[in-house]
């Protein structure tokens, strides 16, 4: 039998250690290795393995009646609802001290039939594993709950746009999250505090890796899955820079630059991240050793993952250092939008390593205005600044729908494109095939810049108008005349090419 001395101070450890922020099964797991009075720790095991089969902590130990009582589990199971259960377990063990609360009298063997039929948990495991494998079967990349007010809305990820198709109250939403939380080996108490999870399953022998993203909002916990298949390949050099030379650029700058700072750089939306993956896949030959530093965790083959993760002080300062003490010949930073991390890349760029990092900017000119107001000192990025790989994504015209239409020089001038002759373009309708969008598919166009003898002397004064100067100078066509000149050829709207002069310019949000 247990001792009320034994149960007390069961209790205070584990709130004390939830309250410290470590996840309740590890919490559990360290207190089963630790305790051995009574057979708690025996106990404490097959509570572990019924959490990880998606039961709630109460209803665990309620399958305990000779160590836990039902007042006991009463009391853990209003501080789960409560979301705060590390504090509830401090409350219980005073109770546990006071004589209030008393273990049970029987022996430490399960009896699952004593926990309270949880048929809704069972629903809810059933429900999410629903929500996966939809999501998996529709191949979308992002499924959202957002709690509102009084109920939850699931959102999923239909072609860059969410699609709203369940509502749950909120007290099935609790549950979920609960069990996104298990699944994720993340902290089930904690609800303060955004975390980052990962979960691995199998749908149709397919592997599917999860990234779960939790985000405390004003009306609860906004859970964000985002599915990547580890099996399948991104989509290919080829494929991504159709333009040959400027491939044959990018191949060349991969290959015989060895250190200093590469800028994936363009406005939201405009395909920066896949430009840097691809750029990582090409440095990823075996021969570096490469470091990959961000927020959400990755498993690429061959390269070292590091997770951002502040709540234990790995923060992405600390965590680029660590790789920098290690001497890697290629470091990944997801984004460098800090003060800090800014200077740390760098540094790290001045030391040998070659850096590769991503920044919303709507062109090449605001990139080093931007890492000047993250206050990188202008020496820094004289002898850093390797390259600026900016890009823009223009739709393509639905061949579906596609028409001539006459544009007046009114009608130009109207978009801001009165460089453009008065005459026949084409623009489209919108059909079936396009969603009524009028356009199918995207073409990126790059400006690959690499510093020379003119743009580097402006950094290292940090003047921001020299700075333009001599990048106009590299540049040749100016990324707004190349797609005029798309349009001109008919692959995409005036209209469009009017949306992505605007989004260049300096009036548009990034
Ligand atoms: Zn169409």
């Amino acid at each position: 039998m247990l001792s009320p001395k034994a149960l007390e101070k069961f209790s205070r450890k584990l709130g004390k250690m939830l309250g410290s922020g470590i996840p309740l099964v590890v919490s559990l797991e360290m207190l089963a290795r630790e305790d051995s009075e009574s057979g708690l720790n025996q106990a404490l095991n097959q509570v572990v393995s019924k959490l990880k089969e998606g039961y709630t902590f109460s209803s665990c130990l309620g399958m305990f009646p000779g160590i836990f009582t039902e007042v006991y589990v009463a009391m853990v199971k209003a501080a789960e609802l409560q979301g705060r259960l590390d504090s509830g377990l401090v409350e219980i063990a005073e109770s546990c001290a006071d004589g209030t609360i008393e273990p049970g009298n029987g022996s430490p063997e399960i009896d699952e039939s004593a926990a309270t039929p949880d048929e809704e948990n069972l629903k809810v495991i059933k429900l999410l594993n629903q929500i996966i494998s939809d999501a998996v079967k529709e191949k979308t990349g992002r499924v959202v709950c957002k709690p509102e007010r009084d109920h939850v809305k699931l959102l999923i990820d239909c072609n860059a746009h969410l699609e709203h198709r369940e509502t749950f109250d909120k007290s099935t939403y609790d549950r979920m999250i609960a069990r996104v939380k298990m699944m994720s080996a993340l902290d089930i108490a904690e609800r303060q505090l955004p975390q980052d999870g990962r979960i691995l399953v199998k749908v149709d022998n397919e592997m599917v890796d999860i990234r779960v993203q939790l985000v405390p909002t004003v009306f609860g916990e906004q859970v964000m899955l985002f599915f990547s298949r580890p099996d399948e390949k991104g989509p290919d050099l080829e494929r991504v820079i159709t333009d040959n030379t400027q491939r044959e650029q990018f191949i060349k700058l991969m290959k015989e630059q060895k250190h200093g700072l590469i800028v994936f750089a363009g406005p939201h939306g405009s395909g920066k991240t896949t430009t840097m993956n691809i750029a990582t896949e090409q440095l990823n030959d075996g021969s570096r050793v490469i470091f990959e530093i961000g927020r959400i965790y990755k498993s690429p083959a061959g390269i070292s993952c590091m997770q951002v993760r502040p709540h234990i002080g790995m923060t992405m300062v600390n965590s680029i250092r660590t790789a920098v003490r290690s001497d890697p010949e290629v470091m990944v930073i997801e984004d460098f939008g800090e003060e800090e991390v800014a200077v740390e890349c760098f540094k790290a760029a001045n030391t040998g390593i070659l850096v590769l990092t991503q920044m919303g900017a709507r062109n090449t000119s605001e990139v080093f205005k931007q890492i000047f107001n993250l206050k990188v000192p202008p020496f820094l990025v004289y002898g850093g600044i390797a390259a600026v790989c900016f890009q823009v994504l223009v739709r393509k015209l639905c061949p579906h729908c596609r028409k001539e239409v006459d544009f007046s020089a009114d009608d130009l001038f109207s978009l801001g494109l009165s460089d453009m002759k008065p005459g026949r373009y084409s623009d489209s309708c919108g059909c079936d095939k396009c969603n009524n969008s009028g356009y199918i598919g995207r073409e990126a166009f790059y400006e690959m810049i690499v510093p020379d003898k003119n743009l580097k002397e402006a950094i290292i004064k940090g003047d921001n108008n020299e700075i333009s100067q001599a990048l106009e100078a590299i540049q040749g066509t100016r990324l707004e005349n190349r797609v005029r000149s798309y349009a001109e050829a008919g692959n995409t709207s005036p209209r469009e090419a009017a949306r992505i002069r605007a989004i260049l310019s300096l009036q548009a949000p990034i």
